[in-house]
């Protein structure tokens, strides 16, 4: 089911108890600011997650409320994991649903790194 990305934050939220350490994750990258993991259910041979350890409900909340440093560290983490996980060369795409319209299911801020095969045009 898609969230209201106008809504509070909800601690409760998945990513919140996976930050937490309630839920297990497969983590590839993480700094003060941000993690990147694998996701559940991939559509790409390659899908990550990467999500701010803040509690932003989307790309909304994230860029009109996150400090420089949070910002500057999570465009970063994406890149630095791109490039560890060996995408660049193949190419890859940067996925942050936001809202309702957008089928943003988890009201954590994260954004999906897919790879791995030829993704096509972006279809909407
Ligand atoms: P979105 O529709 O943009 O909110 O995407 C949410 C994503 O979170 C989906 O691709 C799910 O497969 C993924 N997801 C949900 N729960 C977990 C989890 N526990 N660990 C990793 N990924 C998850």
């Amino acid at each position: 089911m898609s969230v209201d990305a106008t809504l509070p934050y909800d601690d409760g939220n998945i990513f919140a108890r996976l930050l937490r350490g309630e839920i297990p994750s497969k983590r590839v990258y993480e700094d003060e600011h941000t993690i990147v993991f694998h996701d559940i259910a991939p559509w790409a041979p390659t899908h990550l997650l990467a999500v701010p350890r803040g509690s932003y409900v989307s790309w909304d909340d994230f860029s009109a409320n996150a400090s420089e440093a949070e910002i500057v560290s999570f465009t970063r983490a994406i890149g630095q994991a791109a490039r560890d996980a060996g995408l660049v060369a193949g190419g890859y795409r940067l996925i942050a649903n936001t809202g309702r319209d957008a089928h943003q299911e988890v009201p954590h801020l994260h954004v999906h790194i897919l790879a791995g095969r030829a993704l096509g045009p972006m279809l909407v």
